[in-house]
């Protein structure tokens, strides 16, 4: 199985405003759902404190009811005398001189007939609970059992977000706490002043601030929108800057390439042939010289010079001279091998190093080349001919003392009458034999 492994570099303006781009929306959104939790905890404290505000009026009623030892209502207005109240209480329901029928309501009647009514009206419920209730509606369900049974160890007050039936409540219980006005009723329970006789618990539907939590959250959901969006076209905008200033860097830097690439070319290469000039040769040398030395690689010298081409320019013309130079180049190139090198080495002087070869390669190489000169015709000019000297390269030769035999071994082509190969300083064949020098 292949495997691609591809690397997203950050450096350039669209990856880069792409994370930067998901790095803002991840704040906008982080920063949403932390502003929602905040407001959703509000809106839970805002409850509690509706919660205790409704206890502590409830509470202070209750009191004001004890304090007067209960009071008395019209009992055909929907009240009916209270059954739980004890033998102990007289004159639990009188008759008015005019004939009416009064009934004694006490603390927890009353509270439960308020908040009987506000159930009705989806308002907060509640009621007084215990854990030994005189009425048994009055029995803690399973929430208020823990809280009484908490209050039992000193907590004072209880609350927590419940759901019931699909519906989520603020629920709030307080200890209710035997008072000297209680104990009329209580006292028969063994209830003493300072007894935790039960609690009271209010229930808040907490959908009464759902309106409050759906306008909050959609305000903050327009706010971050506008902040997340201007931060949007604000990336794009600084994106389309850094692009456009990108391509420009980019095409300088093409250019610069370009240019460098022509300046690399024009000075390594004759501007007249084409082909290698003496300064990239020299650098080219002293490579194949090392390589040599390290791997004991043959290495020959070529040198080969035009010969009466001065009678060229004199009688034809200086571009006609030109021509000569460029097609002898182009004729040498076509024999040469790839590994080989050809360079001009100046005026009408060129050299070809023969790549992993000796003299004896070299020289068969030179002679073809003689050869070919020969042969060729040139236009306007007809046939010219070259004179070529061959070196060997020895481990203790340097570059100069190399070139120098080869150089040396053409002038003595042109001193032996032109046209031919000649070879210096102790030819080495292939099969290890060293043959007498050819000067
Ligand atoms: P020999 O056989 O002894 O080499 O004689 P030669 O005439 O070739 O040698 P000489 O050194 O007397 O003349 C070389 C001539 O090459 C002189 C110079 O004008 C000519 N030459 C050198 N470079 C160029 C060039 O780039 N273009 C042209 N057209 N001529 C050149
Ligand atoms: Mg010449
Ligand atoms: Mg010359």
């Amino acid at each position: 199985m292949i495997r691609f492994k591809q690397k997203i570099s950050f450096a350039h303006p669209k990856n880069y405003s792409l994370l930067l781009a998901f790095g803002w929306t991840g704040v906008i959104a982080v920063s949403l759902m932390a502003s929602i939790t905040i407001h959703r905890q509000e809106i839970v404290t805002i409850a509690l404190n509706v919660a205790r505000a409704y206890i502590d009026k409830d509470i202070l009623y209750r009191n004001w009811n004890a304090l007067h030892s209960g009071i008395y209502v019209v009992a055909d207005m929907g009240v009916t005398p209270n059954p739980y109240l004890p033998d102990t209480i007289q004159e639990r329901d009188v008759i008015t001189p005019s004939g009416r029928h009064l009934t004694l309501v006490n603390p927890a009647y009353m509270t439960r007939q308020i908040y009987e009514l506000a159930q009705k009206e989806h308002k907060a419920s509640g009621r007084i609970t215990s854990l030994k209730p005189l009425r048994p509606e009055n029995k803690a369900d399973a929430w208020e059992k823990t809280a009484l049974q908490d209050f039992e160890r000193g907590k004072k007050e209880i609350s927590s977000i419940v759901t019931e039936d699909g519906l989520r409540y603020m629920r709030l219980i307080r200890p209710l706490i035997t008072e000297e006005s209680c104990l009329s009723c209580h006292l028969h329970q063994g209830y003493k002043k300072g007894d935790i006789r039960g609690g009271i618990s209010i229930r808040l539907p907490m959908e009464i601030f759902e309106p409050v939590i759906r306008k909050q959250a959609r305000l903050l959901l327009a706010g971050h929108g506008v902040m997340w969006s201007l931060g949007l076209i604000s990336l794009y905008v600084g994106y389309m800057g850094l692009r456009h200033r990108t391509e420009e860097r980019d095409c300088a830097e093409e250019e610069l390439k370009r240019v460098n690439a022509i300046l690399e070319n024009q000075a390594t290469t004759d501007s007249l042939t084409g082909i290698c000039n003496r300064r990239k040769f020299l650098e080219l040398l002293h490579m194949k010289i090392q390589e040599s030395r390290r791997y004991a690689m043959p290495l020959a010298l070529i040198f080969f010079d035009i010969d009466h081409f001065k009678t060229v320019n004199d009688t034809y013309g200086h571009e006609a001279g030109d021509n000569v130079l460029q097609e002898l180049s182009s004729i040498v190139t076509g024999m040469v091998r790839q590994t080989d090198i050809f360079a001009r080495f100046g005026g009408e002087e060129f050299v070809v190093l023969v790549h992993k070869n000796d003299v004896k390669t070299g020289r068969e190489l030179a002679e073809k080349i003689r050869s070919n000169v020969e042969q060729h015709n040139f236009p306007q000019i007809g046939t010219m001919t070259c004179s070529f000297g061959v070196a060997q390269f020895y481990p203790d030769d340097t570059a100069e003392s190399f070139i120098k035999r080869a150089d040396d071994a053409m002038y003595a082509a042109k001193q032996a009458g032109r046209n031919r190969v000649e070879t210096c300083c102790g030819t080495i064949l292939q099969d290890g034999e060293a043959s007498s020098d050819d000067q």
